[in-house]
């Protein structure tokens, strides 16, 4: 059989990095396997979904690219498909009307809990025929009493739960629309999902949903619960710890592959590999494989892997990801360098996209100040001679060449009779404004004749200010 996995978010929120990694395994399980992956939006609770979380899901979606193989589903468009099962439960015995109010479900569990009992439903409205005046009652399943459930979960092994821990749930609210526990047993049945991967907060619902599936008639799925992310606290991840959205690490300057490397390893491992290209992944991994025990969010790692991604992937890659920066930080590249040979300069040192762009704009753009400690540290009586001196020596170079560029610097030194350590320093701040930049042969020759003895010009002036 052709395996099936979804990713089924409830678009109530941005796309969590939890759910990213959920739905990072169920893509790969299916990739793995030649089958299928489908998205499912599960938007039935209409108080809380918002087309913002919709959107935010699909860009998360695309920018990992995990692709889907269908339309995605929206579960609003189902209506229809679960009041027919909703009916067909009632039909059949398995679905009944319940009245109670609120108070007395309060009144139930209070009770329950003054008796140390479990609080639970316990099925008052089981075997009542008449309905009650003005009350519009909610649906619920009648879970079996008696046996049990078995879950034989592919993370977590074999899970049994006796039927009576069980209490009956609602499977449609008063106003007649579904829950999510009628929703994702119908939708899973008919969208003929094999694996349902999804994380280990939904491990209370299964034993339920299977009973759905068996009153339906219809043949079990494999279950996959995949334990939680915590922060470094030991708590479940939440905005406390940082970022947790996926665009937020765009935002932050990481790469889809780091943070989908990240992820894939965050759970599971190969050895004591790190690192993993898209292929590898499809190649290696296995949902049996996931582990069952939670796992902790470790930022650094995630920046390390970022580095690693920034060093070695093609550099068109990287520009692709880059134009989002650049485009955040209001850079203009139109005058200046490739940016291809400012990429092959600078990502050696860069710690992020957003870092690579922000340490780059000295390539585009003139400026008029100066890093402070840069210039305080490197800026001195002797600086307007030296500036000059190699204003002289770089104007009469015939080609801007990295030899060339490299040779006058060195001239200068020589005629000035000063070590390398006095005149480099005090070039790269008079030509970028900072104390960081890539080699100064490498610096200048990308920033270019015309604006390099601009800049020195620029440089002399101001220290002749200062030093006056
Ligand atoms: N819509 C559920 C959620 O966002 C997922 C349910 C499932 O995967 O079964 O938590």
């Amino acid at each position: 059989m052709t395996v099936k996995t979804r990713f089924a978010p409830s678009p109530t929120g941005y796309l969590h990095i939890g759910g990213a990694r959920t739905a990072l395994y169920c893509w790969l399980y299916a990739r793995k396997t030649g089958g299928n992956f489908l998205l499912r939006i599960e938007d039935t609770d209409r108080e809380r979904s918002t087309q913002a979380s919709v959107d935010a899901i699909l860009e998360g979606m695309e920018w990992l690219q995990l692709d889907y193989d269908e339309e995605p589903v929206f579960q609003t468009d189902r209506f229809d498909r679960y009041a027919e099962v909703i009916q067909q439960l009632m039909d059949q015995g398995d679905a009944y009307y319940c009245y109670c109010s609120r108070e007395e479900l309060d009144e139930m569990r209070d009770q329950q809990r003054k008796n140390k009992q479990k609080p639970r439903y316990d099925g008052r409205c089981r075997h009542r025929s008449e309905p009650r005046e003005g009350v519009d009652p909610v649906i619920r399943f009648r879970n079996p009493t008696d046996g049990e459930v078995v879950i034989d979960d592919l993370v977590k092994g074999k899970i049994v739960i006796a039927n009576k821990e069980l209490d009956d749930l609602i499977i449609a609210r008063s106003d007649g629309t579904p829950t999510y526990n009628l929703t994702v047993v119908v939708d899973d049945i008919d969208m003929q999902m094999t694996h349902v991967i999804r994380g280990d907060d939904h491990i209370n619902n299964t034993p339920r949903q299977i009973n759905m599936y068996k009153a339906l008639g219809a043949e079990l799925p494999k279950f996959a619960h995949v334990p939680m992310i915590l922060g470094d606290d030991g708590k479940r991840l939440s905005k406390r710890h940082g970022a947790v959205g996926v665009m937020q690490y765009r935002e932050e300057g990481y790469l889809p592959q780091a943070v989908l490397n990240y992820l894939i390893r965050l759970g599971w491992s190969h050895g004591d590999q790190e690192i993993f290209s898209r292929e590898e992944m499809i190649a290696l991994f296995d949902i049996g494989d996931v582990h069952s025990a939670p796992s902790t969010f470790n930022t650094e790692k995630l920046q390390w892997l970022n580095q690693q991604y920034i060093k070695t992937l093609p550099v068109e890659e990287i520009i692709k990801h880059l134009q989002w920066h650049i485009e955040d930080q209001n850079l203009d590249i139109s005058n200046g360098p490739e940016l291809a040979d400012v990429v092959n300069a600078s990502r050696e040192r860069a710690k992020s996209l957003a870092d690579l762009v922000a340490s780059c704009r000295y390539y585009y753009e003139d400026f008029t100040e100066y890093d402070l400690n840069a210039a305080k540290k490197n800026f001195k009586t002797a600086t307007p001679d030296i500036m000059q001196a190699l204003r002289d020596q770089l104007e009469s170079l015939s080609e801007w060449e990295l030899d060339s560029i490299d040779t006058a610097i060195k001239a200068t030194c020589k005629t000035l009779d000063l070590k390398l350590n006095k005149v480099g320093p005090p070039l790269r701040v008079a030509v970028t404004g900072s104390a960081m930049s890539p080699s100064l042969d490498v610096t200048l020759k990308l920033v270019g004749r015309e604006r390099t003895l601009k800049r020195l010009t620029q440089a002399i002036a101001f220290n002749r200010a200062k030093y006056a």
